[in-house]
């Protein structure tokens, strides 16, 4: 669905279905205990109606901004990947074993072909993936401080003392360090 459709949607069109369900509910009590589709109308004032559609579109609002605040940071606001933190590009070498883990490499991308680059042109990438299928690891906080990364693919899972974002460090310099021998 298109961006702007979901907004119209959220925006919109769910609060207006809300006030036109109270409506037809009322409409059906209405004819239930008068007999009459509109006696309930009646009672209520135009101006009051409108108030009432008001609070429905608060109450979304409302909902909107509070599910805004709950939102988690998302990895891509916790940091920014190696490409972000340049304007450097880089491409994707391999992967490297660690904690369990596979690290992405990346190569810092050359644009002569002749430069042999150096262990510096390599960064390691977070998240970690999954050792059995590659899938990007997620990360939650468990009991005691101690951090879950598990596979979304439900395949894997390990435990580790320190974020994948405190470790990307330590494997890059284990990395370049190997690159170096
Ligand atoms: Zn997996």
């Amino acid at each position: 669905m298109k961006k702007s459709t979901e907004l119209f949607l959220a925006n919109f069109l769910y609060p207006l279905l809300v006030v036109a369900v109270v409506a037809a509910a009322s409409m059906i009590y209405s004819r239930v205990s008068t007999g009459d589709f509109l006696a309930y109308f009646a009672k209520l004032r135009l101006y009051q109606w409108l108030l009432i559609t008001i609070a429905v579109f608060l109450t979304f609002a409302m909902a909107k901004i509070v599910s805004i605040a709950k939102q988690p940071l998302t990895s891509s606001t916790l940091h920014s990947g190696p490409t972000q933190a340049d304007n450097t590009s880089y491409q994707e070498l391999g992967e490297h074993l660690y904690q369990g883990v596979l690290w992405p490499v990346l190569q810092r991308a050359t644009l002569r072909s002749d430069v042999v680059p150096s262990p510096d042109d390599f960064r390691v990438d977070i998240p970690p993936r999954c050792p059995n299928c590659k899938t990007d690891l997620d990360e939650r906080k468990i009991f005691g401080g101690r951090l879950v990364w598990s596979c979304p693919r439900g395949d894997f899972r390990t435990t580790s003392s320190i974020s994948y974002l405190a470790m990307q460090e330590t494997v890059q310099k284990l990395v370049r360090g190997t690159l170096r021998k």
